[in-house]
């Protein structure tokens, strides 16, 4: 094909994408001014390769999910496999299949402490969903009908479903769904002191604890947090956090909801993000990492004891589930992808990449006095830019520097994911778990480049 040919056929896929696809969480002004901003063909390892034949490093995993790296084909193997035999089938009506048994069996090996039952979805939000309506359901069957509230934190995001997107702690979010669900709750993130009863905390009223003594404990179904929360900007909990709101939960009877949608299968340089910390939720919402991206796949996991209330309380049938819930293809790469983690050492290659991860963050708040508040844990960092670090000076919002700042490393070859909230601009770095040291010295190399090139042009600092 002539290069005049190629231009025209991809020109009209760009129409064609401006003219019939609604994109998700997108600019939909830009999309009509400038159609898609990448059309991407091939993934290879930590690469992407676009229509143009550019090839990028994506630093973000694409949306923090493809741990064990793009192009594998044992994957599409397992998969190709499982569709051959038995493509798809249903669990409705107590029907079953090997991969839904076999996986159950494997997650219930690997999820903290007895988290050894699992309810399928297609994804984080649907899990998220489900594990609401599950203790909603069970308060109910205790005789506690009341007890609906569900507290979660600000600066969380838990999905775009109704019941997710009432949780997730982001105005924007919530303001583009204009009627939320309701017994949603927000809380102030991080009130550690709060949470363990310090009523000196100046944000005790907001505080988890601040919030159950204000709706009446015997209302409050349950909490969820993210035990590192992503989309928000990542945001590490300070030590004993997790641990004193599983305490707190405890001490009202409330359930603990932990949404591991990202921090799951590796991320955080520990299988679940719990295994940082000291304590086992009464349910654990994943997705993302369970398959790497490749198909669609969530779950929500519980106690066995949870699952056995149930079972007693529940007379008639269990009126929740999904048409893709337990999908044998999507069970079956699962389980082909939680193999290669394991096999390939993934989760310490995680923790052992995520040590010069941290170096490199350090190298950038060292060298670039814009740059500060880097943070990471495993391989899901983060950090902030600043007309001036040290004295915690912002930019203007019309800088959207977050975004500039994006776009100056996707120029060089390297897709970050910028974040903005409450007037901090974020740009998160969470690659693929795969990552060797030369490719991540070669993805700082690029930052580095990046930001000297940005320092230069709104000539700040040194
Ligand atoms: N929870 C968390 C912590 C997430 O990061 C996400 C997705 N970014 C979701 C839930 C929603 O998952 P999904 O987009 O698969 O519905």
């Amino acid at each position: 094909m002539s290069t005049q040919d190629k231009n025209a056929a991809i020109e009209e896929l760009k129409q064609l994408d401006r003219k019939h696809y609604l994109h998700p969480t997108s600019s939909l002004k830009q999309h009509q001014k400038d159609g898609p901003a990448q059309i991407f063909v091939e993934g290879k390892g930590i690469y992407l390769t676009n229509i143009n034949g550019e090839t990028f490093i994506d630093g973000v995993s694409t949306l923090w999910n493809v741990n064990v790296g793009h192009g594998r084909e044992e994957l599409a193997e397992a998969a190709k496999q499982q569709m051959m035999k038995l493509a798809y089938t249903h669990s409705f009506h107590t029907y079953s299949h090997e991969p839904v048994i076999r996986l159950s069996q494997k997650l219930a090996s690997m999820a903290p402490g007895d988290l050894n039952v699992s309810f399928y979805t297609s994804g984080g939000s649907e899990s998220n969903d489900t594990a609401f309506k599950l203790v909603r359901n069970y308060w109910k069957l205790k005789g506690q009908p009341n007890r609906t509230k569900i507290i979660s934190l600000e600066r969380a995001y838990h999905g775009v479903t109704v019941g997710a997107t009432s949780a997730t702690g982001l105005p924007t979010f919530q303001a583009f769904a204009n009627a939320l669900a309701p017994d949603f709750y927000q809380a102030k993130p991080f009130r550690t002191n709060a949470e363990l009863g310090d009523k000196s905390d100046p944000d005790y009223e907001g505080s988890i604890r601040g919030t159950i003594e204000k709706l009446g404990s015997e209302n409050v179904a349950a909490v969820i947090v993210e035990p590192v929360q992503g989309t928000g900007g990542v945001h590490i909990p300070p030590a004993g956090y997790l641990q004193a709101v599983r305490a707190l939960c405890d001490e009202f009877g409330i359930f603990m909801i932990t949404d591991e949608v990202i921090c799951g299968f590796g991320r955080t340089g520990t299988m679940f993000g719990a295994d940082n910390w000291d304590f086992v939720p009464d349910l654990m919402c994943i997705a993302k990492g369970i398959t790497s991206g490749y198909i669609q796949l969530g779950a929500v996991m519980m106690k066995e004891s949870f699952r056995d209330e149930l079972v007693e309380m529940t007379s008639d049938i269990f009126f929740h589930g999904f048409t893709y819930s337990g999908h044998p293809t999507a069970c079956a790469v699962a389980l082909r992808n939680i193999e290669i983690i394991e096999q390939e050492g993934l989760v310490a290659n995680s923790l052992e990449m995520g040590k010069e991860l941290e170096k490199g963050l350090a190298y950038l708040e060292q060298t670039f006095p814009f740059i500060g508040k880097a943070r990471s844990i495993g391989l899901m960092g983060g950090f902030e830019l600043f007309k001036d670090a040290a004295s915690g000076d912002k930019f203007e919002p019309s800088m959207r520097i977050a975004h500039r700042f994006a776009q100056a490393c996707l120029d060089r070859k390297l897709i970050l994911r910028p974040i903005v909230y409450e007037g901090s601009y974020v740009v998160a770095i969470a690659p693929p778990l795969i990552i060797t040291k030369q490719e991540n010295d070669k993805m700082f190399d690029i930052i580095a480049d990046a930001a000297a090139a940005m320092q230069k042009e709104l000539g700040l600092g040194k």
